[in-house]
């Protein structure tokens, strides 16, 4: 696409967390002069976004070395990227199982080990670690049994405070003429507006009408709606399902954080995972990250979507706390009775192999853009996704075939999931 070209677009982008928030910033570093983003909370970060959160894992294992690369190429930014650099803490990652962890759970560690560990780039940064005094060599502060636990630890990894950089990109668009049009009335998209005559064969898509009833019309309309987006367009239900996990905090007392500061993300596969405390709240943070919920009993057209108000996902499932409960006696078991606050489900967009869907939405004419499938791992691609709908836009096809539009499930499934999805509906809920 020519300068001139990007200069007449208006681009829309329907919602502001990771994947909408990258994409504008991008483009509108980029050349595109007349970006407008909207979304349904009336705040950024938006309170229904999977990122705006304490915390989320930066690490490039992947049982498919595409996204290893990729994720490479983002960790790089997100050591020198002076917007990113902030938020990022090279804490390193430690992923283990523990003793009762079931076969295939181990061999999924394997994977994660073996895709790393004779890449160049990982030279003298991952190691195995095998049995308790080899971990609390690691992690001093770790003063539960820590029972059989084993895996490996890898330097070339931390996390991202997420929250803060969804604020930060926010604010960078901002200071780059983005327009930002947020909250029920003005920002939550109720429908899509397409073109009354249309070409043979498609129907352009000319921008959306929010549930107040204001009007925007865009030569390209991005949605980025993350496990929202069946509800514009349900048929991308065949190749994506909206899914949730449960995330929890515990509170430290300053000097309690203080002892913790500094130590890995920690992911015991079997059981959950948690970061160092939170440098502001003194918050641990806990996702137990097994095959996740649906919510297929909260709609009518076959798909499952996240609840539509912020107070209907504050729980967690009473099986998520067992697991955390048990985490804790294993690890830090001075504070496994301690009360799991902040508990609430976190929604993403689950495509059958993990893969993203980044693509235009068939019969449109390149008029509309679906940016979805992030399956739990879009958040570390933050400060290079934008590029991805960047390559599209430019190319006018998706390159990519793993990214494009699927009709129909791919033949593999997922390889990192441990165990089942479960659906909501009647399960027992945490102590609060
Ligand atoms: C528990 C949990 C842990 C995770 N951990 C990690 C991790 O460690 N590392 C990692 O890389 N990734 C992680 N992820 C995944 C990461 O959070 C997502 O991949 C990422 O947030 C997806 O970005 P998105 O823009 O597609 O969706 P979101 O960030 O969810 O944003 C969607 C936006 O759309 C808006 N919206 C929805 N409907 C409408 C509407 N009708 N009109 C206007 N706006 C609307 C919402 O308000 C929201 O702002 C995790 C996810 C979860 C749930």
């Amino acid at each position: 696409m020519t300068a001139t070209d990007k200069a007449t677009q208006s681009i829309l982008i329907i919602g502001a967390g990771c994947f909408g928030l990258s994409t504008a910033h991008h483009l509108a570093s980029s050349g595109y002069p007349n970006i407008t983003v909207l979304d349904k909370d009336s705040e950024v970060p938006s309170r229904f976004s999977a990122a705006n959160d304490l915390n989320k894992i930066i690490r490039a294992e992947y049982a498919d070395p595409f996204y290893t690369d990729l994720a490479l190429e983002a960790i790089q930014k997100w050591q020198t990227d002076p917007l990113y650099k902030p938020h990022y803490h090279q804490t390193g990652f430690l992923n283990v199982v523990s003793n009762a962890a079931p076969p295939e759970t181990k061999h999924v560690i394997e994977k994660y080990l073996a895709s790393i560990e004779n890449h160049a780039a990982f030279r003298d940064q991952v190691r195995r670690v095998n049995g308790p005094a080899e971990i609390k060599d690691l992690v001093p502060a770790f003063t539960g049994p820590v029972d059989g636990w084993s895996g490996y630890y890898n330097k070339l990894a931390g996390y991202s405070h997420s929250a803060n950089t969804l604020k930060a990109v926010h604010a960078a668009c901002l200071t780059k003429g983005v327009k930002f049009r947020l909250g029920k009335a003005d920002g939550e998209v109720e429908s899509l507006l397409y073109a009354s005559s249309s070409r043979q064969g498609s129907t352009a898509c000319v921008g959306a009408r929010s549930r107040g009833g204001k009007v925007y019309l865009a030569d390209r309309t991005i949605l980025a709606m993350g496990a929202n987006v069946p509800t514009l367009i349900p048929s991308i239900g065949k190749q994506m399902t909206g899914r949730c996990w449960g995330v929890a905090h515990i509170q430290l007392t300053a000097e309690e954080a203080r002892q913790l500061g500094g130590i890995p993300v920690t992911n015991v596969r079997d059981l959950a995972f948690f970061f160092e405390p939170d440098r502001e709240t003194n918050k641990l943070k806990f996702c137990h990250m097994g095959g996740a919920f649906t919510n297929f009993a909260g709609s009518k057209d076959g798909l499952s979507l996240p609840f539509s108000s912020i107070s209907e996902s504050r729980f967690i499932p009473a099986d998520d706390e067992c697991y955390i409960r048990r985490l804790l006696r294993e690890v830090l078991p001075r504070f496994a009775e301690r009360p799991l606050i902040d508990q609430h489900l976190c929604w993403i967009a689950d495509s059958h192999n993990s893969d993203y869907v980044i693509d235009f939405v068939p019969g449109t004419g390149a008029s509309l853009v679906v940016l979805s499938g992030d399956s739990g791992h879009g958040f570390k691609m933050m400060p290079i996704f934008g590029r991805f709908v960047q390559e599209l836009l430019d190319d006018g096809r998706q390159s990519q075939a793993k990214w494009r539009w699927k009709e129909s499930k791919p033949k593999t499934g997922s390889v990192w999931r441990s165990g089942d999805s479960q659906e909501l509906a009647g399960l027992a809920r945490a102590r609060l």
